[in-house]
């Protein structure tokens, strides 16, 4: 029977402090951090998504705009409106929120943010800082992860962590993460051959595939932490990669879905947006 880790309840001690840190840097610098985020179109997931983001930086006492765009907007006037927002002395952090339409190149809109705003940590210096164990601004789900993984006390040094998925946002920076905590680190992906054996060493276990309970308990070995990355919708319900009713038996901790690294994600992007304000403004 395992500890839950709560995405939900860490998240809210992470945003108080993160309002507490906006009250300071207020009084400090007459300013607070402002948020810029740019919808291309009109998916509901997005939209949602954008919605949290907002409503959380509000709460924590900054300040955030919404830019909503068609999506017949072209490449070059979302270009010509990020080098707008890096040049504007009253923007911290601009998060363009993906997918974009397929006509407009993600790569070339990522590097057109300007890295000290790069909220996302999807810029290519940020991504190399990860690499390179350098300071820069962390994507906000690894970062989030990691927070999660650190609040249960246990050592990461020296355990055999799985990393199910590859992706640019989740599972390769949160692999680099765990290598720079001393974890050994395994990637495992859609090619990868007998995924249940190397799960089966795993100390610390990441899915991050969107596969609804890909990973069943079989899959877990005794004591192991797993975090579930997965959003997956299953007749109207939300739930994770991991099979969590029968895992948690089987896990030392587990992340819920929904309630876990959702959360910390936003929560994350507060932080995120108050370095980035730090850089900005006070160094
Ligand atoms: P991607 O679709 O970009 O990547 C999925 C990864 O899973 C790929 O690397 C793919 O391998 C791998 N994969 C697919 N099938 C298998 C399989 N059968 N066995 C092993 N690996 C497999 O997804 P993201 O990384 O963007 O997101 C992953 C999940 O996390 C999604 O459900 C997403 O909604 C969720 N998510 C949640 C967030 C949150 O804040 N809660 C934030 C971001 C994502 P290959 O590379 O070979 O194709």
């Amino acid at each position: 029977m395992s500890n839950i880790i709560s995405g939900k309840e860490l998240s809210k001690t992470i945003r108080q402090t993160v309002k507490e840190d906006v009250a300071k840097l207020l009084e400090q610098t007459g300013k607070v951090p402002h948020l810029v985020v740019i919808l291309v179109g009109e998916d509901p997931a997005s939209l949602s998504y954008v919605t949290a983001k907002e409503k959380a930086c509000v709460k924590a006492g900054m300040k955030s705009t919404l830019l909503r765009k068609d999506e017949t907007i072209t490449e070059d006037e979302l270009l010509t409106l990020i080098r707008t927002l890096n040049d504007d002395p009253d923007v911290h952090g601009i998060l363009v929120q993906l997918p974009l339409p397929r006509h407009i190149d993600e790569n070339l809109v990522i590097e057109t943010i300007r890295q000290a705003k790069d909220v996302d940590g999807f810029h290519p210096l940020n991504v190399a800082a990860v690499h390179l164990g350098l300071p820069g601004i962390l994507p906000a789900t690894p970062k989030g992860i990691m927070t999660m993984l650190k609040s249960t006390g246990m050592e990461i040094k020296g355990k055999n962590a799985l990393v199910i998925g590859r992706s640019n946002i989740v599972g390769k920076p949160v692999a680099m993460l765990l290598l720079k905590e001393h974890a050994t680190v395994t990637i495992a992906h859609s090619r990868t051959v007998n995924l249940k054996a190397l799960a089966l060493q795993a100390d610390i276990l990441v899915a991050a595939v969107g596969r609804a309970n890909m990973v069943t308990a079989d899959m877990v070995k005794e004591g192991a932490i797993i975090i579930d990355v997965g959003v997956n919708r299953v007749d109207d319900k939300l739930v994770g990669d991991v099979d969590f009713d029968a895992a948690k038996e089987k896990a030392s901790f587990i992340t819920p879905v929904p309630g876990g690294v959702g959360p910390m994600t936003i929560a994350s992007l507060l932080q995120n947006t108050v370095e980035c304000f730090k850089m900005i403004e006070t160094k």
